[in-house]
């Protein structure tokens, strides 16, 4: 779990009340920032920033979602630069919290990132890391992984050192964010909390962070008339619960399949599972109704048809990634999950959306 979180309007000023404790001599600080900041910084990240004289500003390019490759760029970037480092905060969307987690854990561990992907394979924390949201519904602010796409395989650094140590959840650095990104970034946590709670690896825990998210994502996306302050405050709280709920259970059949249109695509995850939910009725009849609903009152036209020119070859990549995310398609399906998913039927899942 994250072990320090803070959250409020204008919470973001503290951050240098909070690495103060965290500096090391001669060991800078380095800050990882969405790249839409470096020219759109409405909410005034870049000039509030608590930076020292050797401190580092990097500008993460978030155009695709991250890749292996470039956090080995990055840490190695890093290490070359300087010898070691006090922390690193990112402040971002997923991807950027994505990649810092990342980071601070190559600095510390020998190889590629690649050598991580997978369950437990991290064996020594990374350095100090402050996760910093500027978009809210992903979760990766408290989750235990970092979703990275390699050279064979989606999947995260899954492990006990990947949480962030601090975390700063301000609701006034999201009240800019367009509202289609928004309800694309937002309806990851929706669906996090359908897949939590009508899966097989459902629990106590996962049920009650589960519940309590669901119902705000409900409030703010389909009962509220007019995004508000208090909307931006929601959804933060929500994508936090909705995070903790999957921590302890598991993603299911639109993360499954939305994962293989990102591999062989490059579609991104919010958008991604929202054209994946969209055809999902017969897994999960009720919430997709309600998800159609939520399309419809937030003025939101999906794209149709991403799948019409894909070879079957790609085909056959998709069902590859998606396949290889078992623990998703057991929570999902049950523990006979191979005799219900079958090859067939999810081709015709992927030629539908
Ligand atoms: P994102 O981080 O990819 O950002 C989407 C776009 O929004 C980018 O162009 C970015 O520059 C821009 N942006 C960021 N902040 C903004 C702001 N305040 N205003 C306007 N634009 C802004 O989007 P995301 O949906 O937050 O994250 C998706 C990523 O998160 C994927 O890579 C996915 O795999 C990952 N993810 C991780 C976890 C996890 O537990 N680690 C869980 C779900 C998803
Ligand atoms: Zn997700």
């Amino acid at each position: 779990m994250v072990d320090y979180v803070v959250f409020g309007r204008n919470s973001f000023n503290q951050l240098g009340d909070i690495i103060k404790t965290h500096r090391k001599p001669n060991q800078p600080f380095v800050f990882l920032i969405d790249h839409f900041f470096e020219k759109n910084d409405q909410v005034q990240i870049c000039n509030r920033l608590p930076i020292l004289a050797h401190d580092a500003i990097i500008f993460a390019d978030v155009t695709h979602e991250p890749k292996t490759s470039y956090v080995d760029q990055l840490a190695n970037d890093l290490k070359q630069k300087f010898e070691s480092i006090s922390g690193i905060v990112g402040i971002g969307g997923g991807s950027t919290l994505d990649l810092t987690k990342a980071v601070s854990l190559m600095f510390t561990n020998p190889g590629s990132a690649v050598d991580y992907q997978g369950w437990d394979l991290v064996k020594k924390p990374g350095v100090y890391k402050v996760g910093i949201p500027t978009l809210s519904g992903t979760g990766s602010e408290v989750s235990r992984t970092t979703v990275l796409t390699g050279p064979t395989k989606k999947l995260g650094m899954n492990s006990d050192f990947t949480p962030f140590n601090q975390i700063i959840l301000d609701p006034e650095l999201i009240k800019n964010v367009p509202a289609d990104q928004r309800f694309y970034t937002g309806m990851d946590c929706y669906i996090h909390c359908i897949e939590s709670l009508e899966g097989h690896f459902l629990n106590a825990f996962s049920k009650s962070y589960g519940e309590k998210a669901l119902a705000m994502c409900q409030n703010i996306f389909l009962h509220k008339k007019h995004w508000d302050n208090e909307s931006d405050e929601l959804l933060m709280m929500a994508s936090y619960f909705g995070g903790m709920s999957i921590a302890y259970s598991q993603v299911g059949v639109a993360h499954a399949i939305s994962y293989g249109l990102s591999y062989l695509l490059g579609t991104k995850h919010g958008i991604g599972n929202c054209i994946v939910m969209n055809h999902l009725e017969e897994y999960y009849p009720a919430a997709v109704q309600e998800f159609k609903a939520m399309l419809k009152h937030n003025h939101i036209s999906l794209p149709q048809q991403i799948t019409a020119h894909l070879t079957n070859a790609d085909i056959q990549t998709m069902l590859q990634v998606s396949f290889g995310l078992k623990p998703l398609w057991e929570n999902a399906l049950g523990k006979e999950w191979e005799s219900i998913m079958t090859p067939a039927k999810l081709e015709t899942l992927y030629r539908r959306l």
